[in-house]
This record gives structure tokens, sequence and C-alpha cells, in this order.
């Protein structure tokens, strides 16, 4: 916890509780030191316009930041956060507009002497926060912002580290220890709202309230609050057995009618579940089972994997671009906007990706191994699109879209940071094929495939017309050609690859903007006479 400032000049008796994420009542220092000794409780969100907002020129629906699945989640968490406080006395004070202006506006107005809210690491809330602080220190209000999102403080695990984050999971764990406990406090009833003076109040809104239609509703099939949460991971807990052998990536990514992991991500990004919380549920089932699996690929490993990103993040300068990042392998990744949105659009004619981006643009939410795939596919495997362009379609689409977490694995996938095989790639046709071979993922979230004989649902383009025209499924008509070979994409990528590791090797890491043009201009140039003889070649052979 840390204490940001504390002031004997403080104001008022009331306190203000700013929710942001940390969207629940469990688990939540901020909430129970703003209780302590207050006569008021304001609890307070902050709707900014920025994040909710319809954009109509987005790709999808949705504001320009966020997609419409992750809005009503965080809608449908504050509604239920609304109504748990009002059981216990209170009610949410719901705002709209620049959240720093409006806060200051309310605590000018309101009587408050201690304002508290989840400390965040993202550069927004960092930026955010520096101008609330500064008005409430300056004004004598007594600032309490504790780290609760994450079982770890990253500052604490990268002072342990001399300064640096550390960079390796094991590293990371070696540091970590043990997290602190959750708190235990439940309440019966919480101090009453004071006087609201002039600010203009609002209840939740609907997605309607936003400027939304209810035909542009999406179709995730998860709630979201705190209740949900709680509920979901009761039910996970149950099946003691299931946690305990829990192994990733041995799951099966293509299992959509009960997935193989837990979704609790969108639940954990807003803070509806604590991850202290859900770390303590897993050691209760590992007490009464000791024969469990172990970090990284058990799921107490799952936890411990997100808050090795978030303080990967937190210590990295420009985590979320390549340019100036230093743990950011320089590689001169396509502009290919055509084959950026033939992805996005889940149209590159490799069903196995369509589907899962689908699922994406549906759900909001697929199994860690098909974002593999998809991210693979998009980058180092096969289109060579910069993963920052794939970064923003699923930090905009993703209901668990979270910017440590979202960067981190990019960076990942892509053979950026923390993972290097990049001759290690996921066939779009095989992989999937392993853990369905019936297809029937595909068929579910690409119907225009249903009828497609199984021998060919993973390669339609190979299934002779009479086939293609009795499964009502033109390849070319009704469902694309693939945008590029597998095995000539794939060949190629690993080619690039291989030469900005070597150029890399070359200048100790240190490639210039420069360097990069350079080598992008030398790889183009190679691609282009690579099709030039082989379009000889077909001319000899034709
Ligand atoms: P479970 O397997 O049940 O794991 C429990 C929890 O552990 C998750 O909810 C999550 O909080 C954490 N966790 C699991 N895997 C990872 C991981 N690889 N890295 C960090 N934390 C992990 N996860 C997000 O929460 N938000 C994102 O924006 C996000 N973007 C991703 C982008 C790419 C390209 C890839 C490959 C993965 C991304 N992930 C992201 C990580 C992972 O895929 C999801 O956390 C996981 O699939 C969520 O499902 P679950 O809750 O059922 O996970």
């Amino acid at each position: 916890m840390r204490l940001t400032s504390s002031s004997s000049m403080t104001l008022g008796s009331g306190s203000m509780i700013w929710f942001r994420k940390g969207i629940r009542i469990h688990d939540n220092p901020a909430l129970e030191y703003a209780t302590r000794g207050c006569s008021n409780l304001y609890p307070l969100f902050v709707i900014d316009p920025h994040y909710m907002k319809p954009d109509p020129n987005a790709f999808s629906p949705g504001s320009s930041r966020a997609g419409l699945n992750r809005i009503s989640f965080l809608l449908e968490s504050l509604g239920d956060l609304d109504v748990n406080l009002k059981k216990i006395g209170s009610r949410l004070l719901v705002l709209k507009g620049d959240p720093s202006e409006v806060l200051i506006r309310c605590l000018k107005q309101w009587n408050i002497g201690k304002l508290c809210f989840e400390y965040d690491t993202d550069p927004y809330y960092q930026a955010l926060d520096i101008k609330v602080k500064d008005y409430a220190l300056k004004a004598g209000i007594e600032v309490f912002s504790p780290v609760s999102h994450t079982l770890f403080n990253p500052t604490d695990i990268i002072q342990k580290n001399g300064g640096k984050p550390p960079l390796s999971y094991q590293s990371f764990v070696n540091l970590a220890g043990e997290p602190p406990s959750p708190l235990a406090t439940k309440y019966s009833s919480l101090p009453p709202v004071g006087p609201l003076g002039s600010c203009d109040i609002s209840e939740v809104p609907t997605i309607k309230d936003l400027g939304y239609e209810d035909d542009q509703l999406e179709f995730s099939p998860f709630k979201g609050g705190e209740s949900e949460a709680l509920r979901r991971l009761e039910e996970c807990m149950k099946d003691k057995t299931w946690v305990a052998n829990f192994e990733k990536p041995k799951g099966n990514p293509s299992a959509f009618l009960k997935p193989a992991t837990t979704i609790l991500s969108p639940y954990l990004k807003f803070g509806c579940l604590s991850s202290r919380y859900f770390y303590q549920c897993i050691q209760d089932v590992y007490k009464s089972l000791p024969k469990h699996t172990s970090p990284p690929v058990s799921l107490l490993g799952q936890l411990l994997w997100r808050d090795f990103f978030y303080t990967a993040a937190f210590g990295t300068p420009n985590f979320d671009s390549m340019k100036d990042n230093r743990i950011c392998k320089q590689i001169p990744w396509k502009d290919d906007d055509k084959l950026l949105e033939a992805w996005r659009d889940a149209k590159t004619g490799f069903p196995w990706i369509d589907a899962i981006m689908v699922q994406l643009r549906q759900w909001g939410w697929m199994h860690h191994l098909a974002r593999h795939s998809v991210a693979c596919f998009l980058t180092r495997g096969d289109l060579f699109v910069h993963w920052e362009k794939g970064r923003d379609v699923f930090e905009r689409l993703l209901i668990d879209s979270d910017w440590a977490i979202n960067n981190g694995n990019w960076m990942w996938l892509s053979c950026s940071s923390f993972f290097y095989q990049y001759n290690r790639i996921y066939s779009p046709t095989t992989f999937g094929k392993k853990y369905d071979p019936d297809g029937d993922y595909i068929r579910h979230f690409l119907p225009v495939l249903k009828d497609m004989p199984k021998a060919y649902i993973y390669e339609p383009w190979t299934a002779p017309p009479s086939i293609q025209t009795k499964a009502n499924c033109i390849i070319g008509k009704d469902y694309p050609m693939p945008v590029v070979s597998h095995d000539s994409a794939s060949k190629e990528c690993k080619r690039k690859m291989g030469e900005a590791y070597a150029l890399s090797k070359a200048l100790n890491g240190l490639v210039s903007e420069d360097d990069l043009k350079n080598l992008r201009r030398k790889l183009d140039k190679g691609e282009e006479q690579g099709t030039k003889s082989k379009r000889s070649r077909q001319l000899l052979i034709g």
C-alpha cells in the first residue's frame, strides 16, 4: 500500500472513493480506507466521453477507443457495483466529462478530507493521477492510492531487481515471493452519501443513454460485474481436480461450448475480481490437493504471468511501441492495410484464422492459443504486418483488453521481445486441426462453411468445384481465397526475421531508423526479385 500524502490540515470529514478499475467491494483497500472515520462517503465513477462516446467512423460499433462489447461489460460492472452499494446504504455517483475536471469540481463542492483510489500503472492513469493528486495536495486533501490491481507492487519488484524490471518469468518469480493476502473486510453498511451541491449526478447509463442503438449490440456471452466474477470464480474452484491439473498450453483453443480456461480475464481487467483473492482461492484448492501443477503452466502461474507483464510494462519506457523501446527488436514490418483489413475482418481465406477473428468480434474473448495463432499469422508467421496494428485491433475488441498484457503478448508473439524462436510458426491449417479435426469451431463461427466436408474444412480452396457447390460455398465468391500461400509466405517471413535479427546482433541491438529503412529496402528488393524469378520459372514451365 502506498500513502501518497497525508496532511494534518485535511479539510472535511467526507471521503471520496474514486472507482476506475477495481470495480468491486471485496478486497478493496481504497474503499476500506475511505470508510475509516468518515461521516459521508462519496463513491464516484466518471464516464470519460473520450472512451465511451459513439464513433461512427470506427471499424466496429463503439467509441474511438473501445468496442461496444467492452463498453457494455463496463456498464454492467458499474450497474452491479451500484446495486451492491445500495444494499449497504450507499450508491454509485456517476458523472460525465473529463475525469480530472469532474473530480476537481466535486472535490471543491463536497466536504472531502480524504480522496482514495486504486493505484494504476497504465500511462493514461499515470498522467491523470498527477493532475488530480496535485490539486488535492494543494487543497490539503489526503490522498490514499494503494496498489491492489495486481498481486505485487511493480515498483517493489523493480527496486528488488536493481531498478530494472525482470524480463524473464523465472527471474520475476524468484523476486516476487508470496503476495499479500486479500482484505477480509465485509460491510454491513457504509456511511451515507453527503450533500451533492450542483454536481450533475446520474444513474449508471445504458448503452442507449450513451447514444448507441440497441441493434448495434454485439453478442458477448459474458456479463460484467463483481457478482458474476465471484460466481464464475466459485464455479471454477468447485472443480478442484481441474484447478489442480490446469496446465497451459494443454487446453483446447477450439472449445467454445465449454471453454478450456476460466474466462476471468475481463473481470480481472476491470478489477471486478481481485487477483489476490483469486490467488488465495487457488492456494486453498492446492492445500486440499497437494499434487498439483506448478508455474509457469499452472493456474496460479497464469496469475503470475499477469503480474510479470505488468511489471515489465511499468518499468519499460515506450512499452507500447517498437520505436524507442529498448526491449523491442527492430523489425522492418510491412505497411499493408489490405492484408491488415483482411485479417481484422475475418477474410484471410484461412478458416481457422477467420473463425478466431469472428469470435473476437462477437465474444470479445478467445482462448490464449487462438490468440497465439492469429497474432503469429498477422506478424512473423504469414503477413509480416506490424504487431502494433494487431495490438490496436485486439485493444479495441477484447473485453479483457489490458494495456500491459496485450502489448507484452503482442511483442512475445511477434518475436519482438521475451520470445525469440521465430522459426516456430503456428500453421493456419494444421494447428487447429489437432484439437478439432471435424472443424466444429469453424462451422460455428463461420456458418458459410458449415456444410463443407471435414476433409476440406481447414483448406476449403482445395475442395473440387462439385464439392463446393454441394456445400453451398464457392471459394472466391462466398468465402475468400487465401490471401497468401502459407508455405511461401512463412518462408519469406522467416528469411526477413533472420535478416532483422542478424542486423540487430551486428549492431549490438542499436538499430536506428535509417538502418531499419535500409533493411526494409533490401528485403523489398529481394522479395521483388524472388517474385520475378518465380514468374519467369512459371513462364518457362508454362
Ligand atoms: P486463464 O488461463 O484462466 O488464466 C487466468 C488469468 O491469468 C487470466 O484471466 C489472465 O489474467 C492471466 N493470464 C493468463 N494468461 C496470461 C498471459 N499470457 N499473460 C498475462 N496474463 C495471463 N490477456 C488479457 O487479460 N488482456 C489482453 O489484452 C490480452 N491480450 C493478449 C494478446 C495476445 C496476442 C495474446 C497471445 C494473449 C493475450 N492475453 C491477454 C493473454 C491471455 O490470452 C488471456 O489472459 C487469457 O486467454 C484469458 O483467458 P482466461 O481468463 O480464461 O485465462
